[in-house]
């Protein structure tokens, strides 16, 4: 079934033939992380698609994935291009590189999952947040809650985890 939402005054949807797409977010709505894992080499991907992208095999099954990792790359957005991000500015888009599979299948390679920064209830990070974070930092998946059935995996900085030695950051004004 396809799913329609609304969130920030973006209209998102996931077509009822996106099997993938319905059932990745079918988890996250239980805010619950799963990823496929191919049937015929075993390693999981992101983002959900029809074949493994290692080895082109069609057939996979869900896992579930701790949402834990560290910051690759971030963008931080100061001049929102939605009117709804305008008070929530400046945000961070961040990628982050899963701990499960880092490395894999070559030492450059992770799964790198992209979400917005947030606070652990899946609000968009204030700035004071968003001043903490940079490329090294550990977080956590949190979810945004758009909608019944649809959830958006996001991340929030993992306090449980010990500071990174060194997280690099843009220069800060
Ligand atoms: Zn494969």
């Amino acid at each position: 079934m396809t799913i329609r939402a609304e969130y920030l005054g973006m209209g998102l949807t996931v077509d009822d033939l996106d099997v993938e797409n319905l059932e990745y977010f079918r988890h996250c709505a239980e805010h619950d992380f799963h990823l496929q894992v191919c049937a015929q080499c075993g390693r999981l991907r992101y983002p959900p698609t029809t074949a493994c992208p290692w080895c082109a095999t069609l057939e996979s099954t869900w896992k579930k994935v701790e949402g834990k990792g560290a910051v690759h790359s971030y963008s931080e957005v100061h001049h929102a291009i939605q009117p709804a991000f305008r008070g929530h500015t400046p945000y961070l888009i961040l990628l982050v590189d899963l701990d499960t599979q880092k490395g894999e299948p070559t030492p450059d390679e992770a799964l790198r999952v992209v979400g917005n920064l947030c606070t652990p209830d899946g609000q968009l990070a204030p700035p004071e947040l968003v001043k903490q974070v940079g490329i090294g930092t550990r977080v956590r998946m949190v979810y945004s809650d758009v909608a019944p059935g649809l959830a958006l995996p996001q991340w929030a900085i993992d306090e449980t985890a010990q500071r990174a030695i060194s997280v690099w950051r843009y220069p800060q004004e």
